[in-house]
């Protein structure tokens, strides 16, 4: 018998955790943090509180009350008994918080297989952050944590990398993962072969980014096995047929910057190494130096670490490193506590603004809306700001964005918008669904599953924590 059962990432955009169990192995697609849900309840300065462990997510549903995977620590805390893992593995399709984040959770025993460039990912996530029970994808502290026990080493977590043509063995459970193209690198899919028979999992994909053709193995791939069941993302199932590609976001960034001798603030989402390329690659046919921020700099160098994704090192000599102002203003050494920066304060790239503003058109920086009120130092007056994300499409982001355009507004800057999406049109997964011609489709990572229905003759309308018999 193989059973599904969804508890997250149905009805959402976001929080796929996805029970798959075959006679008695029981795997998890995923693991991810619902930022709708979170949302919900918390904002910037109302968040969960690591100090009550488990307590808060589960009282609020942001992680679902089972049995048998949450930390012996956590569980204790909350004076529930420690129970011994009832589930043999967690597979990641990838590095995004919305897939990833919330093996924070989990027993330290359950291993998880994800991608080598995924771990990478991971590994500079938990760099660049403070320790706190969200982010510990790596190792974490033993709850609750008492001042004598701070310096007590972490506990790991056990991390199985693959790469596409690597075969996954859980018990009587293969599986295949194959590289997709997403606004991320180190993204996968899955065919798992159970008892039953293939089932695939897309996790999150596209076909028409950069690397398209990566998904288009894991099309031929699935198509091959007549799959039994497919769990596919439908992210913009409501979209028709698009004409965006990263050339175009390439092209329209180029002429925009090569127009502008005055400074160039861009803002884009740093996992997303295309993106990042673009913009490398931008800065050198125009002669001049991307800047970048330190937390950036972890997930570049681990980038440069995967040879294929070709990433430069972050002391490359067209790279630059923005030194922000901390403590007293003045950019010494004690200024910084965080360890991610005091590693890297001697790198002999590092600029303060003020070594910026002298010749503000050398340079293009990127800047992320939380560190938007650096623009006082550097004075881009008149300069460009490139928003190279995607546009609101909630009420949160209408407020952030509202903030933002008040700070081009204050500095008289051109504003330019160019993206492409991370996520396969509705017109695009409709044919990619045709094609593979699952027998069951179920539709997650979408607010709109309905509109999956007649693409194939048996779509189910998941509902949340059911189980479905295959
Ligand atoms: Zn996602
Ligand atoms: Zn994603």
């Amino acid at each position: 018998m193989v059973k599904l059962t969804f508890y997250g990432g149905v009805k959402e955009i976001g929080g796929n955790k996805i029970l798959m169990q075959d006679n008695d192995t029981k795997i998890f697609l995923d693991f991810g943090m619902s930022f709708g849900r979170r949302g919900k309840f918390f904002e910037e300065f109302l968040n969960p509180r690591s100090a009550n462990g488990i307590g808060d997510f589960l009282e609020l549903n942001l992680i679902p009350n089972i049995d048998g995977v949450y930390r012996e620590d956590l569980l204790k805390h909350q004076g529930r008994k420690p129970e011994p893992p009832d589930v043999q593995a967690v597979l990641l399709s990838h590095a995004h918080a919305d897939h990833a984040n919330y093996i924070s959770f989990l027993h330290k025993d359950i291993p998880i297989h994800c991608g080598e460039t995924c771990k990478y990912i991971l590994d500079a996530v938990q760099e660049q952050t403070n320790r706190n029970i969200e982010n510990e994808v790596i190792d974490y502290k033993k709850r609750p944590i008492f001042k004598k026990n701070y310096r007590d080493p972490a506990i790991e977590r056990t991390f199985n990398t693959f790469r596409t043509g690597d075969k996954i063995k859980i018990d009587d459970l293969e599986i295949e993962p194959i590289h997709v193209d997403h606004s991320v690198p180190g993204a996968y899919g899955f065919i798992i072969h159970t008892s039953k028979g293939p089932i695939i999992y897309t996790g999150d994909l596209r076909v028409h980014g950069r690397h398209s053709h990566l998904t288009d193995d894991f099309i031929e791939k699935s198509l091959e096995e007549k799959p039994i069941a497919m769990i596919t993302e439908g992210t913009r199932i409501d979209t028709g047929k698009t004409n965006e590609s990263e050339e175009k976001v390439y092209d329209k960034c180029k002429k925009s910057l090569e127009s502008n001798k005055k400074l160039s603030i861009v803002d884009f989402n740093f996992k997303d190494v295309d993106r990042f390329t673009t913009f490398f690659n931008i800065a050198k046919a125009l002669d001049r130096k991307i800047v970048i921020s330190f937390k950036h700099a972890c997930f570049l160098e681990r980038y440069h670490k995967d040879k294929r994704l070709k990433a430069p090192d972050s002391r490359d000599e067209n790279i630059q490193i923005f030194k922000p102002k901390r403590l007293t203003g003045t950019y010494i050494d004690e200024d910084y506590s965080d360890k991610y920066i005091k590693k890297r304060l001697n790198y002999p790239n590092v600029k303060t603004a003020e070594e910026i503003r002298k010749k503000p058109e050398e340079y293009i920086i990127v800047l992320n809306f939380w560190y938007l009120n650096s623009l006082i130092d550097l004075k881009p007056d008149r300069g460009m700001y490139i928003h190279s994300l995607s546009e609101p499409f909630n009420e949160e982001m209408e407020i952030s964005y509202e903030r933002m355009v008040s700070w081009i507004m204050h500095f008289n800057m051109n504003f330019v918008q160019s993206h492409c999406s991370g996520h396969i049109s509705g017109f695009d997964l409709k044919e990619l669904i045709k094609k593979v011609k699952p027998k069951t489709l179920f539709p997650v990572h979408t607010e709109k599953p309905h509109m999956f229905k007649k693409i194939v003759t048996d779509v189910k309308m998941v509902k949340e924590g059911l189980s479905y018999k295959i």
